[in-house]
């Protein structure tokens, strides 16, 4: 499973700004933005982190919590956005055109941390 790979990632960069902001003596929260268009699923990556924060000083006392990020897509022919669910769904609902490009929802990114 691929998850397991984006959660050390993930971890990894936790653990770095824990360390650069010296907040690792409270309970804190790691939001992660997980865009729906990306090809990591939320169950798996909870369930990693779960397994490695039960095993490390500083993760154990942070919370991850995975919000959703819609997709989003642009066309190039009359600039207008919309929100879509599906990889497949390109084509712009104003003018029928195919020249889209996905804009948001295909990064996983962590978002912010904060105090719990
Ligand atoms: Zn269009």
């Amino acid at each position: 499973m691929h998850e397991l790979d984006i959660t050390k990632q993930l971890t990894k960069k936790i653990k770095q700004i824990v360390k650069e902001n010296d907040i690792g003596k409270y309970n804190l929260r790691a939001i992660v933005e997980l865009g729906r268009l990306s090809t990591f699923s939320k169950e798996p990556m909870l369930h990693y982190y779960n397994l490695i924060a039960k095993e490390d000083d500083v993760l154990s006392k942070i919370k991850l919590e995975i919000t959703i990020k819609e997709g989003k897509i642009l066309c190039n022919d009359c600039k207008s956005e919309k929100i879509i669910y599906d990889f497949f769904d390109k084509v712009c609902e104003k003018c029928n055109s195919i020249n889209t490009e996905i804009r948001e929802g295909r990064d996983v990114f962590l978002k912010k941390i904060e105090k719990s």
